[in-house]
């Protein structure tokens, strides 16, 4: 078998083009939505990371500002900026950037965000209406899996799903989606992390298999199913001597060996990250829908 590629890429169009129309309809009362992101350190990953969502909100004519501050900088300053921004009207989305350096208490500046204003979906507010199945603002990258996986006519209803990695950004909240009595969820999920014993017979079982661990091609062929559905988060650089940078991007997945068992795949560049940028702009047009409802 030879698994059909699902294009992270083309996803995301058309998850911006369906955007536009609710961009116009704002305009036309006067709403900008515009998205802050807070930017420490030099992390080059980052950098990276905060202007590409940057550009993309300049495709789509939203406002978008970012604020950077060097590593040293103060817990109190840090969280001041963000309660700076949930005041500033200009501005529907408040995202800070991780990581954040070791000094930095994250929950505490996350806890700042005004959760109206949280498009990354990491306050506990609305983490909780997540889990409770109730409207919030979803995390970017589990929710672009999900629509990945409806645009790959993959419903998980009534599926095996494996999540391999338990963090707070990845696989416990798309564990938590998965799992919800809705449309594109109803799934039997387990989510496995570095302590699961027999790693290879739990993602054996999986008929849709999640990797967010941060190692690359750690899964291996031998480790999936014929004919399961691979969802690849992992990003990792690794060195590439012929190539102008010096490294290149792979996934979690090993890619070519996978894909000859797999049904369907997500590569890595190309699959999870787009939708994760995708689903901020998503949230950021949605909390300026909200916000302005408020507002009138
Ligand atoms: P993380 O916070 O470092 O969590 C990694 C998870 O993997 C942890 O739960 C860890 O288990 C588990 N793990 C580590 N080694 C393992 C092993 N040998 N076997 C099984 N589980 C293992 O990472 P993250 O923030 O979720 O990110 C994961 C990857 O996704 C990274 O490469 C990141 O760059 C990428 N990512 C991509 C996007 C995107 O938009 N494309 C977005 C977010 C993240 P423990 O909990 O036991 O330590």
């Amino acid at each position: 078998m030879s698994a059909q590629v699902i294009d992270g890429k083309a996803v995301a169009k058309t998850v911006t083009e369906d955007l536009k129309e609710r961009i116009a309809a704002l305009a036309a009362l006067g709403v900008q939505p515009g998205l802050a992101a807070v930017l420490v350190g030099d992390d080059p990953a980052s950098h990276t990371y905060v202007t590409s969502k940057a550009k993309a909100c300049k495709r789509l004519n939203l406002y978008s500002e970012v604020i950077r501050r060097p590593a040293d900088i103060g817990q109190s300053e840090l969280e001041d900026i963000v309660r700076n921004l949930n005041g500033d009207s200009r501005i529907h989305g408040i995202l800070v950037q991780s990581p954040l350096p070791k000094s930095i208490d994250e929950m505490a500046v996350t806890m700042a965000i005004d959760p109206s204003k949280d498009v990354d979906g990491f306050h506990p507010v609305n983490v909780g209406l997540m889990l409770l199945g109730r409207p919030g603002l979803l995390p970017c990258t589990p929710h672009g899996i999900v629509k990945l996986l409806a645009h790959g006519g993959v419903d998980p209803a009534g599926r095996e799903v494996v999540i391999v990695g338990r963090s707070n950004i990845v696989g416990k909240p798309l564990a938590a989606m998965l799992v919800q009595k809705a449309s594109m969820a109803n799934a039997t999920v387990t989510v496995a992390h570095s302590r699961s014993a027999n790693l290879p017979d739990i993602t054996r079982r999986a008929d849709i298999l999640v990797a967010a661990v941060g190692s690359p091609k750690m899964i291996t062929a031998d480790m999936v199913r014929e004919g399961c559905v691979i969802i690849d988060v992992g990003v990792n650089r690794v060195e590439d001597p012929g190539s102008d940078k010096g490294y290149r991007l792979v996934g979690d997945v090993d890619f070519e060996a996978c894909a000859r068992k797999a049904s369907h795949i997500t590569p890595v560049p190309g699959g999870v990250g787009p939708m994760t940028i995708a689903m901020l702009m998503h949230n950021t047009v949605a909390a300026a829908e909200s916000i302005s409802r408020r507002v009138d």
